[in-house]
């Protein structure tokens, strides 16, 4: 890379903070354009009447995921294994008692971040000069004009780069943004057909003032083909003195009101757990629709569909634009370690090219 090249990376996700922080590890400064009034994207820890960390995205996370598992170490963040001692609970039918099951100790656990999933951007925030991070910036055109690129954003600002790092979701790319000169033909028929992991997915998060599940000997794990809750667990927090669960709502829920899909959560977890179900300190959901995460309906639905895709890997508008994020990782796509995957390959290409 040139000395005092400017380098502008557009997203201030997991994928986009990493990329930022690990250019600054080599003296060099980039500028995060982030669309949404919060850094994280798909990472969002909201805090419940009794500050319990409550997970509306990301979550978990295992040892294979090897670079987050560095990260979280570097950055001085713990992790500690997802609850599943007790009883858990299958429910097939509506009109037949769940079955119970066992997760067995010997299984491989699924870790959570101490402090919320969020500690992570927030860590890599206060590690970023801040004046670098502009949130409420959405860009909709990137324009080559001599040597370098121009970026527009919806708040009326223009950016100037050298080099441009697009850290989400390809199919917004491809939707939101507009490119002067056109990107090839190849590239813009693959962006609106790679799968963002995710989209469309409702995830809910309770609040108790006690753990009422455990001491009846229930893990809090729940699947259910049955409910509106179609997978559940425990979610207290990393120092035990938070409690309350997260999980899924089946995505039909999306249609009805917050109020409605309350009352069906807690119906169907008092009938399973018991009456104390009933009375949350905090129910909160969210339906990954937004304009930050989707636009319109997604036209494919398999799983990663063209995720890590060959196109993403190479660089466009005469090497001045690249593809990040972790739905452009040929490893891990759609997961946090994919998100980190990438920023460390898109790290090592910018640093490569002189
Ligand atoms: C409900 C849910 C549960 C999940 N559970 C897990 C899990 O348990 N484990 C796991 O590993 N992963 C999980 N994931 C996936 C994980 O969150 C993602 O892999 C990761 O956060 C993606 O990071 P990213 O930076 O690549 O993309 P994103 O987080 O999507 O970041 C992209 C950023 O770009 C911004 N942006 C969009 N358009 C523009 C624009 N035009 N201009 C400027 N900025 C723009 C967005 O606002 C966003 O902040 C989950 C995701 C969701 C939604």
């Amino acid at each position: 890379m040139k000395k005092n090249e400017r380098i502008v990376i557009i997203g201030g996700g997991l994928s986009g903070l990493t990329l930022a922080y690990l250019l600054s590890k080599h003296n060099i400064s980039a500028t995060v354009l982030e669309a949404s009034p919060r850094l994280g994207g798909r990472i969002q820890t909201i805090k419940g009447k009794n500050i319990t960390p409550l997970e509306l995205g990301a979550t978990w996370f295992s040892d294979v995921h090897t670079n987050l598992n560095q990260l979280l170490e570097h950055l001085d963040l713990k992790k500690f294994p997802q609850y599943s001692k007790g009883k858990s609970l299958f429910q097939t039918k509506s009109f037949e008692p769940p079955q119970e099951f066992f997760v067995s100790e010997a299984e491989i656990p699924s870790y959570r971040i101490a402090g919320g999933t969020q500690a992570l951007i927030d860590r890599l925030f206060e590690k970023l000069a801040s004046e670098h991070i502009r949130l409420e910036t959405k860009v909709t055109s990137i324009t080559e004009i001599d040597n370098y690129l121009v970026i527009e954003a919806n708040n009326g600002e223009t950016f100037k780069a050298d080099k441009l790092v697009l850290c989400l979701p390809p199919q917004l790319a491809g939707s939101q943004i507009s490119f002067s000169p056109e990107l090839s033909s190849n590239i813009s028929t693959v962006l609106p057909i790679v799968q963002t992991w995710m989209a469309g997915a409702v995830k809910f998060v309770l609040e108790y003032p006690e753990p009422f599940w455990r001491k009846n000997e229930y893990s809090g794990m729940l699947y259910s083909h049955s409910g509106i809750v179609s997978e559940m667990y425990d979610h207290t927090n990393f120092e035990e003195n938070k409690f309350g669960f997260t999980g899924f709502l089946n995505p039909g829920s999306s249609n009805y009101t917050k109020e409605l899909r309350e009352e069906l959560v807690l119906k169907q977890l008092t009938e399973l757990l018991g009456k104390d179900a009933s009375e949350p300190l905090t129910y909160y959901d969210k339906i990954w629709t937004d304009e930050f995460v989707i636009s319109g309906n997604q036209r494919i639905n398999k799983p990663h569909q063209n995720n890590g895709h060959p196109f993403l890997q190479e660089s466009y508008i005469n090497g001045k634009l690249l593809f990040s994020g972790t739905e452009s990782s040929t490893e891990f796509s759609g997961y946090m370690e994919g998100a980190i995957c990438s920023a460390i390959s898109t790290c090592e290409k910018l640093l490569k090219q002189s």
